[in-house]
């Protein structure tokens, strides 16, 4: 589903600083991964280069067999919008609009009518265990709660592919144990679903762990032989 091949990134805002160097990396379709390495890795970048809201230099970008490169911002909000959800670590809510409409955003985008579009946003909420807040503010709302309607507002257009860029990284270690939970849920229903983390008892609970460095890949695990009992919340964190 992706294909990555020897990736480079340099950014050129002040001194030039090569961010990506050489990535190639295979994600197949229904994987759940998490990308870990210290901050200023290189995780972000990757992120978001998968998630076309960034180009590369060089290298080549296969999604789905398509080749991803300088695509104009048409193709790419197309892309964008039919394949992949996304998740950041500040939730990323608007903060004058309710839960409800927060969530129907992409349907919006989507031409849905406001009707169809809020029906379908509180069932989502719904999923989230969320139906009560859907008239809430993001204001009103706890870090986790408001991490549930991100959630929500990323899977209500179907997308193949959930991004999550320390999507626990503003919560508590309980509160990430059960943000992760929905992660793994929403994964076992056969999404593909890529976490980037700091932290490892977050990586853990993934089935491969890529392993950043100094935008190299160092290392890549097989963890699919974790097991459920150490979901512990307290050996998240
Ligand atoms: P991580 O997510 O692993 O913390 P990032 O991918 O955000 O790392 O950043 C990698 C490096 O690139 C950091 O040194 C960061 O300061 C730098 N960087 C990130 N974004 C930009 C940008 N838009 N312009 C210039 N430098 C950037
Ligand atoms: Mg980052």
């Amino acid at each position: 589903m992706i294909k990555l091949e020897r990736i480079n990134k340099t950014y050129y805002s002040g001194a030039p600083l090569h961010v990506l160097k050489g990535i190639d990396l295979h994600i197949g379709k229904g994987e759940l991964v998490s990308i870990m390495g210290a901050s200023g890795s290189g995780k972000s970048t990757l992120l978001n280069i998968l998630g076309i809201l960034d180009n590369y230099d060089t290298g080549n970008y296969y999604l789905n067999d398509v080749l991803i490169k300088n695509l104009g911002e048409t193709r790419a909000a197309h892309f964008r919008n039919k394949l992949i959800g996304f998740i950041f670590q500040s939730f990323n809510l608007i903060n004058f609009k309710n839960a409800m409409e927060n969530v129907a955003l992409p349907l919006y985008y989507r031409k849905v009518g406001r009707k169809t579009r809020n029906r379908m946003a509180v069932e989502y909420l719904d999923r989230l265990g969320l139906k009560d807040w859907a008239h809430h503010m993001p204001n009103e709302l706890s870090g986790g709660q408001k991490q549930r309607v991100a959630i929500a507002r990323a899977l209500i257009s179907k997308p193949q592919i959930i991004l999550a860029d320390e999507p626990t990284g503003a919560l508590d270690s309980k509160t990430s144990a059960e943000v992760i939970q929905i992660l793994r849920d929403v994964n076992r229903e056969g999404m593909t679903m890529i976490i980037v983390t700091h932290e490892s008892g977050i990586a853990n609970l993934t089935d491969k762990i890529i392993r950043l460095r100094d935008g190299v890949i160092e290392r890549i695990d097989d963890n699919s032989g974790h097991d459920a009992s150490r979901f512990n919340p307290d050996n998240i964190k």
